[in-house]
């Protein structure tokens, strides 16, 4: 196994869950860390130093939200949480906490990698903070630098809030954004229960940037929790 090859902290206590990631991830070459306890988890992430965390949010000794919150006073990796369908509410506080996205159980091999893919690529670009102010996906074109905007029917203009959305939604290409975060971004830390704003807006940008505004394929949402723009095609 090459050096290089990206080194993954799995926190978590479901011996069938754990499988299923074990087998998955390292058939992919990645490098795998299995921690069963929150405490384990932690002690894992400040002494090996993992390119990524995936972790479950119910663990035996600890809230997963808890080791988010513990784990973002010192650490800038990127965290995947898992959490069983119908728990909208946890998977929030996880994101809001600090976690970069979520995967619901069941989920499949395709789902889980392309996750695991955008996730390390991000944290790739953050790091090697390589300055490039361009997004592209699809039919999708955003200079950040020079606000200009393309969309499926071409060069489009749009209103400063807009844009600010839009722009924060880049800066987190394929990773979902709670609505508590979107406000706080683009219309101040005072904001936090809008909801409406962002619906309006989010509505706005797809009426403007997607081919189908009611079936959106860029700027997706993530029912009950807040949306994602679409990093891969
Ligand atoms: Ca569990």
């Amino acid at each position: 196994m090459s050096e290089t090859s990206p080194v993954i902290l799995v926190i978590e206590d479901d011996p069938a869950i754990q499988k299923f990631l074990r087998v998955t991830l390292t058939s992919q070459g990645h490098q795998l860390i299995e921690a069963k306890t929150g405490k384990a988890g932690l002690l894992e992430a400040a002494s090996r130093q993992p390119d990524l965390v995936i972790l479950d949010l119910g663990l035996p000794d600890m809230d997963g939200v808890e080791l988010v919150k513990q784990l973002r006073e010192w650490s800038a990796v990127p965290v995947i949480v898992v959490s069983a369908r119908g728990k909208e509410q946890d998977k929030i506080v996880a994101l809001d906490a600090g976690a970069d996205d979520y995967l619901t159980k069941p989920f499949n091999v395709g789902e889980l990698m392309a996750r695991v893919r955008v996730a390390l690529r991000h944290a790739a670009t953050v790091d090697a903070d390589t300055g490039d102010p361009t997004f592209t996906v699809g039919a999708l074109h955003v200079d950040l630098l020079h606000r200009r905007v393309s969309g499926a029917g071409g060069e489009v203009h749009l209103t400063p809030n807009e844009f600010k959305l839009l722009a924060v939604l880049v800066k987190h290409a394929g990773m979902v954004m709670t609505h508590r975060q979107l406000l706080k971004e683009v219309w101040g830390p005072g904001t936090g229960n809008e909801t409406h704003y962002l619906r309006v807006y989010m509505n706005q940008l797809r009426q403007k940037l997607e081919q189908d505004p009611a079936r959106p394929r860029y700027l997706l949402t993530e029912p009950g929790v807040g949306y994602r723009l679409l990093a891969e095609v």
